[in-house]
């Protein structure tokens, strides 16, 4: 299984502190990563660390808003001061609001494709500047990166630029073998999608959209994000994997 392996390997994960993050970085420090968990509120962030740390695995929180890229800056300086290597970036960090089109404003817009595309390719940047022998950047995308979803649409930008940041990233970095790849979740349940689980037509709509007749677990995820930053997806780069049970694939 050492193909599979992150250890030796330092991973950041922005908006570890809950949800999809949280997850994430669990499943990256169970394979071997010192990982960093990032997010803008810090207890969240110390908490997850300190039960990775309490289970034997290796974790440090560091606090960074990704809406700014000075923020992004400052806090890839304070990275420093934990690690002297970075491998991984799962740009995870997002926010989405859903709001009717007719009624989006510019700050709303603003904020959305700030956190969601501003914020995960000014990461991307930073860390490609100190990722030495190569690396691996983790975007995560989402439905919205292939399909129209109705009063989503700044967030159905965000995710679709999000896509092809990453594509084009890929082609960029390939040569300095740092390698871009995405996973794009369909329906999990977290605070963010939380209102939309507490609408019974809404999950019975959903479900029966959904091939597997069933909503994603959260360590559904984990598996995907583990591989496709680790040796095993050496020659895989610009790819995003959507992890959906099936739903992309009949519609
Ligand atoms: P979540 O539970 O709301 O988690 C979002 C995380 O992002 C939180 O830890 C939040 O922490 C952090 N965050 C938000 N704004 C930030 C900022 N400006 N700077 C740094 N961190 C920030 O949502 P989730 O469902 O786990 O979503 C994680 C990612 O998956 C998002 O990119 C989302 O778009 C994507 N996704 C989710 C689903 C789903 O079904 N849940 C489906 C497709 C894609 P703080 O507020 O403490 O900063």
């Amino acid at each position: 299984m050492e193909m599979f392996s992150l250890r030796g390997r330092c991973a950041m994960i922005t908006g570890a502190g809950r949800g999809i993050g949280r997850a994430i970085a669990g499943a990256m420090a169970r394979a071997g990563a010192h990982v960093i968990l990032s997010g803008r509120t810090s207890a969240p962030l110390n908490d997850a660390a300190e039960i990775l740390n309490q289970s034997g695995y290796t974790a440090s929180a560091l606090v960074m808003d990704v809406a700014s890229p000075a923020a992004i800056e400052a806090g890839f300086v304070r990275l420093s001061g934990l690690t002297d290597r970075l491998d991984i970036l799962v740009n995870n960090a997002g926010i989405e609001e859903i709001c009717p089109s007719v009624d989006v404003d510019e700050a709303r817009w603003d904020r959305i494709l700030g956190t969601n595309l501003k914020g995960a390719f000014f990461c991307a940047r930073q860390a490609a500047r100190i990722m030495g022998q190569g690396g691996s950047i983790l975007n995560i995308c989402s439905l919205t990166s292939e399909v129209g979803i109705p009063t989503a649409v700044p967030y159905g930008a965000a995710k679709t630029g999000l896509a092809g940041v990453t594509r084009a990233l890929a082609a960029e970095w390939a040569p300095r073998g740092i390698r871009v790849n995405g996973i794009g979740p369909g329906y999990f349940r977290t605070a963010m999608t939380e209102g939309f689980y507490a609408d019974e037509d809404w999950c019975q709509t959903m479900l029966g959209k959904i091939p597997m007749r069933r909503f994603g677990e959260l360590a559904e995820l984990e598996g995907a994000a583990v591989f496709l930053c680790s040796p095993a997806a050496s020659y895989i780069t610009g790819q995003i994997l959507y992890i959906d049970g099936g739903f992309l694939a009949s519609i």
